[in-house]
């Protein structure tokens, strides 16, 4: 899934749980969460990064601190809210740690990463941005609405 939906959703729930060990767990929790409903992803396994994965994660990024920070501006942890939005999106650093080879053949890490590809629904089809558009639609009536 794409970096937004995470983030928001992290930060959504940041934004309405006060409990920090609770905001941080359930937002790194929501992560397989949300990687089980069917998404599009610009590059699939064995994720090979292209000139279009560094433009896409540029703007991937950009569009997540802009509604990150609109969920926390009247906060009164903001801290919270974007510490969410970054843990919701630490499992994913997985795939930039297997391209390193070698890291595949430590079996911690592989055993992780199998996880976590087992349970990926991903799609190279346009439509899988719907479900990811709805959650961060759903996220931001979550904390706004
Ligand atoms: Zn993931």
């Amino acid at each position: 899934m794409l970096i937004t939906p995470h983030a928001v959703l992290g930060a959504s729930i940041a934004a309405k749980i006060q409990n920090p060990f609770l905001v941080l767990s359930i937002s790194f929790f929501s992560h397989y969460f949300l990687d089980l409903i069917p998404h599009w992803q610009e590059t699939l396994y064995p994720y090979i990064p292209t000139k279009k994965t560094v433009i896409r994660t540029f703007f991937d990024l950009l569009i997540s601190f802009v509604i990150v920070f609109f969920i926390a501006k009247d906060s009164k942890m903001p801290w919270l809210i974007w510490s969410a939005g970054v843990i919701a999106n630490i499992p994913d650093l997985d795939t930039l740690i297997s391209l390193n080879k070698k890291c595949l053949k430590f079996t911690p890490f592989k055993t992780y990463y199998n996880f976590h590809l087992k349970i990926q629904r991903e799609t190279g089809s346009l439509l899988g941005i719907l479900p990811q558009l709805f959650i961060v639609l759903l996220s931001l009536l979550f904390v706004f609405g």
